[in-house]
């Protein structure tokens, strides 16, 4: 393994950055430091420590010295000179000290040659300087540089989903790019980065784009506009994740081993309870670096030399990437038969790192600098890793692990792919020295994806890991296959023995070790209970919804497109109570026209069979703004030009979709509704372009209107609007963000933004009670109408229609049925007169317990 030396003037110096570097390399890399002249507090460099210091960090493979200002380079030449008879060569690094030494200590620890620890140095300041915008951070600066002023079209594309560019959005951009005959160029607007190659998936997911950045993107060739009108339509679609919101706290526990009984707190991340032996496996990013030949498992380029020449082991390698791809597709196909779509496109991502440039070129280069297919392979997995894990953002820096899957599966893909079969596959951890059949708790560091997608269910009763997240690849496999989960556990979850009794409860966060037999008990009746009424809710998904005392509550879906109209279908949904139009709209260059709104709603109530569709006209402005529609900035767009106002300052663009609407609402069950009304002038002047659109398509059949209330003001003159409209369908996440004057998307107002507000809940009494008055009903199509203690209190209230994501529908038509009208009544009125949010919710929640 290269030895390293760090020189400076100052002897707390240099110890302290080798203390930093010692942190995330292996114990066996040699790692000396020569500071100050040998006489304690006084500054300076000596060619005698200097010398004396490469000596002890010396091996076969050499030293790289890092220094800090001026005198220091003297002092190692010096020294250099003054080496004799050194068994490997020594090279002076150019590279920052404390950056420097870090690179170096990583790549060395992974076993890479002295070149590459050198290169690894000299490039240690790029990721800062891309994240900081003065620098690029690949070694595209020269096709940026010149493709730059030549570019044949370029973009700016916001990034709105949740959690930004991590790798599957990344995976999804880049594998965009790749069905286009177009170079293309990315950077993070306005950080004065040059632009990357977007076809490296490493190059996109190390621009570290968060949501609320801009991506300025560059392209050139033959289909250079086609392939950016792509990713407009990619980002308008929240780089395909939509704009779900997560969470990702990770609370640590102390590395003490726990008590028996001690309760250990981590992040949910799937429900459930799950009781069992701890099954320990050993920490999943050793393990598959181990399995991958790669840091921890010794020193790979030393110990394994390659066994066969350039060509043969780049064969090999080219080898073990297809046996990879191999591997990797029929997991994903495994994992969408019986988890979905979603979560198999995990493994897209992991297809995608498969060509990722970043990991292969330093793969190849390592394999022409002698090493085997193996080692490079495992070198360039750690070396890439490292980089992720060092990115400035949690949710990326976890991805990390999901490079040291793929860097694995290469291994095992040539092993298993070379004459002697030896090394087959790494056996999961479902297989892994274990001929119990009992159902265990599996304790890991941190799950890789594939180690989470081979769990046997049937052993496998749940997960408790150290690290991690919810939204960690591995937690949502986890989610997809129904096993009880909790991640980022801390340390402590380590330190248990296998065998220990533990109790796992997903939805609390928590493993109780060791658990009393009445706390399990106790535990197995919820379970029991909580399995009867997850099947229940099932089994009656396509039943209707009554409350207990006989009442309907029509229970209606809110869609996006086609597939979410399918999914609503399928999960029992009487029809669609809010289809969002805004998604024909967003990052469209050229906005779409009639026929094609006409082919898309014609496409969605067809998916729909004969169930209403309930159409809401474009809800632009604000948070999202129309690229085909530029509209001047303002100082509070949440409280500006946004709903209905786009419309009526835009007559054609509304006149087009009300043609649209009534083209389709004349042969299928469409009803229309208005978003973000605040006075009944709107809803005139929309009847008045209604009128006209009627007379121009000569459409003539009856066509319910009805409007959002999601403005205050629309609640409290509800008396006032009602004759101008059929129905209300309250936008509770936009009322809740304007009654409190809290935004929406503001997570430091947490508690402001916690539902039901007793102060909504007054709002909807008061829009009931008009609607009641003059024949018009009620529904409700914010998040609230999916949470089903909320859900009961707005039954109690007079709603009677509950609009949400289609996979809440079987829950809460379940909710409902174990409630009478009564009851509900009796808990809506102790809510509206709550002090909080978490109050008003609890007394819809004692109905359901
Ligand atoms: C709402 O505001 O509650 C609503 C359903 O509309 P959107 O979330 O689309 O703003
Ligand atoms: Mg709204």
């Amino acid at each position: 393994m290269v030895g390293i030396v760090v020189v400076s003037h100052s002897d707390a110096l240099a110890q302290g950055v080798v203390t930093l570097a010692r942190e995330i390399s292996p114990p066996e890399l040699m790692l000396e430091a020569a500071g100050g002249i040998g006489e304690e507090g006084i500054l300076g460099t000596s060619a005698e420590l200097i010398g004396a210091a490469i000596a002890r960090a010396m091996s076969a493979e050499g030293v790289l010295v890092l220094m800090d200002l001026g005198s220091a380079l003297m002092s190692a030449e010096l020294a250099v000179e003054l080496l004799e008879g050194a068994p490997g060569p020594v090279r002076l690094s150019a590279a920052p000290l404390v950056e420097g030494a870090i690179a170096a200590a990583v790549a060395a620890g992974g076993g890479a040659t002295l070149d590459e620890v050198a290169a690894e140095a000299d490039r240690a300041l790029e990721m800062k300087s891309a994240q900081v915008g003065t620098d690029d951070v690949s070694a595209t600066k020269m096709d940026a540089a010149s493709l730059e002023p030549t570019a044949d079209a370029e973009a700016e594309l916001a990034v709105e989903n949740e959690v930004g560019l991590h790798a599957r959005p990344a995976a999804r951009f880049v594998e965009t790019v790749r069905r286009f005959d177009a170079e293309v160029l990315v950077a993070k607007a306005g950080s004065g980065a040059r632009p990357v190659s977007a076809r490296s998936l490493t190059n996109v997911v190390a621009l570290g784009a968060r949501r609320g950045d801009s991506l300025r993107v560059l392209a050139r060739g033959r289909q250079a506009g086609e392939v950016l009108v792509a990713l407009r339509e990619l980002a308008a679609d929240g780089f395909g994740d939509g704009l779900a919101t997560h969470a990702s706290a990770s609370p640590m526990n102390s590395r003490a081993a726990p008590e028996p009984g001690a309760e250990l707190r981590g992040v949910p991340a799937c429900a459930g309870l799950a009781d069992g032996p701890a099954r320990v496996l050993a920490p999943a990013a050793a393990a598959a670096a181990r399995a991958a030949g790669g840091p921890g498992a010794g020193s790979p380029a030393a110990g394994c030399p390659a066994a066969g020449s350039p060509d043969q082991e780049l064969e090999s390698l080219e080898r073990g990437i297809e046996a990879a791809r191999a591997a990797i597709t029929a997991d994903r196909e495994r994992l969408r038969a019986t988890a979905g779509d979603d979560e198999a496109e995990i493994f897209d991502a992991h297809l995608a790192l498969l060509d990722d440039e970043a990991l292969l070129a330093p793969a190849r280069r390592a394999i022409a600098a002698g090493a085997s297919a193996e080692d490079a392979a495992a070198q360039a997995a750690a070396q890439v890793s490292e980089i992720y894990r060092r990115l400035d953002n949690p949710l990326l820096a976890e991805r990390a692990v999901d490079v040291l899957d793929v860097g694995r599966r290469i291994v095992a893909g040539i092993n298993a792919t070379a004459s002697s079969a030896a090394n087959a596959k790494p056996p999961s951890p479902a297989q892994e020295n274990d001929n119990d059949s009992h159902s265990q708790i599996l304790v890991a560091d941190e799950l890789t994806p594939s180690e989470a997608a081979g769990l046997d269910r049937e052993r496998i009763a749940g997960i408790a890991t150290a690290r991690g997240s919810a939204t960690a690849h591995a937690a949502i496999i986890a989610r997809a296959l129904g096993i009880p989960a909790v991640v980022g556990l801390g340390d402590a979850i380590l330190a248990i023995p296998p065998g220990t009794p533990l109790l796992l409860d997903g939805s609390a966060g928590t493993v109780v070790v060791s658990p009393e037999p009445e706390l399990l008990d106790a535990a197995a009746r919820r379970e029991h209970a909580n399995r009867a009424r997850r099947s229940a809710a099932t089994a009656g998904a396509h039943e209707p919804a009554e409350l207990a005392s006989g009442e309907r509550i029509e229970i209606f879906a809110n869609v996006g497109s086609v597939a979410d109209a399918q999914t609503a279908v399928e999960q029992g949904a009487e029809g669609v109570g809010l289809l969002r139009t805004e998604f024909l709209f967003l990052d469209r260059a050229e906005l779409p026209d009639e026929d094609e709104q006409t082919a898309t709603l014609r496409e969605i109530a067809d998916a729909l069979d004969g169930r209403p569709l309930i159409v809401r006209t474009l809800d632009a402005g604000a948070d999202k703004p129309l690229p085909g529609l530029p509209m001047p900035a303002e100082a509070n767009p949440f409280l500006g030009v946004r709903g209905i106002r786009v419309g009526l300052r835009n007559p054609e663009l509304l006149s087009t979709q009300l043609r649209a609407v009534l083209r389709v609402a004349a042969e299928r069950p469409l009803k229309l509704m208005l978003p973000m009304v605040a006075s009944p002038a709107e809803v005139v002047a929309t009847r008045e372009l209604l009128e006209r659109a009627r007379a121009e398509t000569g459409v003539t059949a009856g066509l319910e209107l009805g409007i959002m209330v999601e403005v205050p003001a629309a609640a409290l003159t509800s008396t006032a609007l009602a004759p101008h409209v059929d129905f209300f369908s309250i936008g509770t996440n936009d009322l809740t963000q304007y009654t409190m004057a809290a935004e929406r998307g503001n997570a430091r107002l947490e508690p402001l933004l916690a539902e039901p507000q007793p102060a909504v809940l007054q709002l909807i009494r008061t829009t009931v009670v008009a609607a009641r008055t003059h024949g018009r009903w009620v529904g409700v199509c914010g998040e609230l109408a999916g949470d089903p203690p909320a859900a009961v209190l707005l039954a109690g209230l007079g709603v009677t229609e509950l609009s949400m994501a289609p996979r809440l529908i079987p829950e809460i038509k379940q909710a409902l049925r174990g409630v009478g009208l009564q009851q509900a009544r009796a808990a809506a009125e102790q809510a509206l007169h709550a002090t909080s949010a978490e109050q008003a919710r609890e007394h819809g929640l004692a109905l359901l317990s």
